[in-house]
């Protein structure tokens, strides 16, 4: 999905000025993404409906920067999809806090409820695990284990007694021995089921929980949809934990389920381990979904930063390869003012460690060209021509840097401005294509 929105998305950015029609054409392909990353198809039609409104609206069309804008608004509303905030789980006024897991069959429910424990010892809570699913054969040892990883107390009375029973007695027990989170792991079926549903319900109006949480598979898309639906229409859930995110490269049950159940995502499981389980935050998920790392962070830093004007003027003197060392020397010091190198070069999208290392300017590097470009005279930053060998010498001397490194940058800055030139020319000829051919 990232990879489709980001081509999607993309070809905004280039652009200038944004038309009606590129917009259209843009939320078709992001219609099409989101669709085959099997999202809901009413929370598809309703996604870029939204966008569309949003992005035609004067305000985006007349900034300097409307392909960055339609991509902020996708990300708000991508945020907004999944519930803008992250809801955590609800704790009991009076403890215990009582959480009923449900969900189907390998969903993830015994797994979860061992993160789950672990996660809240970390918060210095003292949880009990209880062993609902009597069906299964190795359920119940199944989470014995799992509490003795996490060392964490499972309460169980084998299979031979009803789960409404165990989890009553579990509550007694719980209270007694001062346990203040008491999660209880059900059993689950292949399909959704009758019987299921009415033992957990059973359960439910006996234990009272403060949380129904419904562990669904990522992997499973938009059937987890339908499975969310199924069991919020009969016990009225709190709130969804996603496992197998990390199987997960499409997304789409994320992107539907607080849509279509109005019920929050509280976790995610992120990997089979026990300190795999993340409070879900729908707008860095969003970000992720994007591809993006942090780029809105980057806009709002650009915008506050970049003075227009001055961007406007040396787009304007590129295009007509006027560009001199001195413009050089503003375009670094602008960059500066945004911060650390890598982390600016971290925000741009497409941009991750992977191709950081890859890439060569350092914060040394940059600090040396600056350097030499400061020992040059104001003549020499705008006629870099009349720089000859002992121009040079004097210049590695004033910079603290060495004479090849002068020629370096020289000769870097002489084919970026012929590369201007064509472009520039280029476009000259295109414009006259455009208008005459
Ligand atoms: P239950 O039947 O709902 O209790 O499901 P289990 O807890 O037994 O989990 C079924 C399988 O899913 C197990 O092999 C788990 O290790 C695996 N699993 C659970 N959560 C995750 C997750 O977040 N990521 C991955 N990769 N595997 C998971
Ligand atoms: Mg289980």
């Amino acid at each position: 999905l990232s990879e489709k929105l980001q081509n999607a998305l993309g070809k905004l950015t280039g652009k200038g000025k944004l038309s009606e029609k590129d917009v259209d054409i843009a939320m078709r392909e992001v219609r099409l993404a989101l669709l085959e990353a099997d999202v809901n198809f009413k929370v598809v039609k309703n996604f870029t409906k939204n966008v569309k409104e949003r992005a035609i609206g004067n305000e985006v069309m007349q900034s300097l920067t409307p392909g960055q804008q339609v991509i902020k608004i996708v990300n708000d509303e991508l945020t907004k999809l999944m519930g803008d905030k992250e809801v955590k789980i609800a704790f009991a006024s009076s403890p215990p806090t009582i959480i009923l897991m449900c969900g189907l069959q390998g969903a993830g429910k015994t797994t979860t409820t061992g993160k789950l424990a672990y996660n809240l010892k970390k918060q210095n809570k003292r949880p009990l695990l209880v062993a609902c699913d009597i069906y299964r054969p190795a359920a119940i040892k199944q989470l014995e284990v799992v509490g003795e990883k996490v060392d964490v107390p499972v309460f169980s009375m084998g299979n031979k007694h009803d789960p409404v029973d165990i989890a009553k007695a579990a509550i007694e027990h719980g209270k007694k021995h001062g346990n203040d989170v008491i999660i209880i792991d059900t059993a689950g079926r292949l399909h959704i089921d009758e019987n299921l549903m009415e033992e957990i319900e059973n359960i439910k109006n006996i234990v009272k929980p403060n949380e129904i949480l419904l562990v669904l598979d990522a992997m499973t898309g938009q059937d987890a949809v339908n499975v969310a639906e199924s069991f919020d229409d009969k016990l009225g859930i709190t709130g969804v934990v996603l496992t197998k995110l990390d199987g997960d490269a499409r997304g789409g049950a994320a992107l539907s389920i607080r849509a279509v159940t109005d019920k929050p995502i509280k976790f995610v499981g992120m990997g089979e381990k026990f300190d795999q389980l993340e409070p879900f935050h729908p707008d860095r998920m969003a970000s992720r979904i994007l591809g993006m790392g942090d780029v809105l962070g980057l806009i709002e830093k650009a915008q506050a930063n970049i003075d227009a004007e001055k961007a406007m003027e040396l787009e304007k003197k590129i295009r007509s390869a006027q560009f001199t060392f001195e413009d050089f020397l503003d375009q670094l010091e602008q960059m500066r003012n945004l911060g650390p190198l890598d982390q600016i070069i971290g925000m741009i999208p497409g941009m991750n460690s992977k191709a950081l290392k890859g890439l060569e300017v350092s914060e040394k590097e940059i600090g040396h060209i600056e350097a030499i470009i400061k020992s040059m005279t104001k003549k020499e930053r705008e006629n870099p021509e009349i720089i000859d060998s002992s121009r040079r010498k004097r210049i590695a001397n004033g910079s603290g840097t060495s004479v090849q490194e002068v020629n370096k940058l020289l000769k870097q800055f002489k084919e970026t401005k012929k590369m201007m030139k064509r472009f520039g020319e280029m476009e000259k000829t295109m414009k006259k294509k455009g208008k005459f051919g």
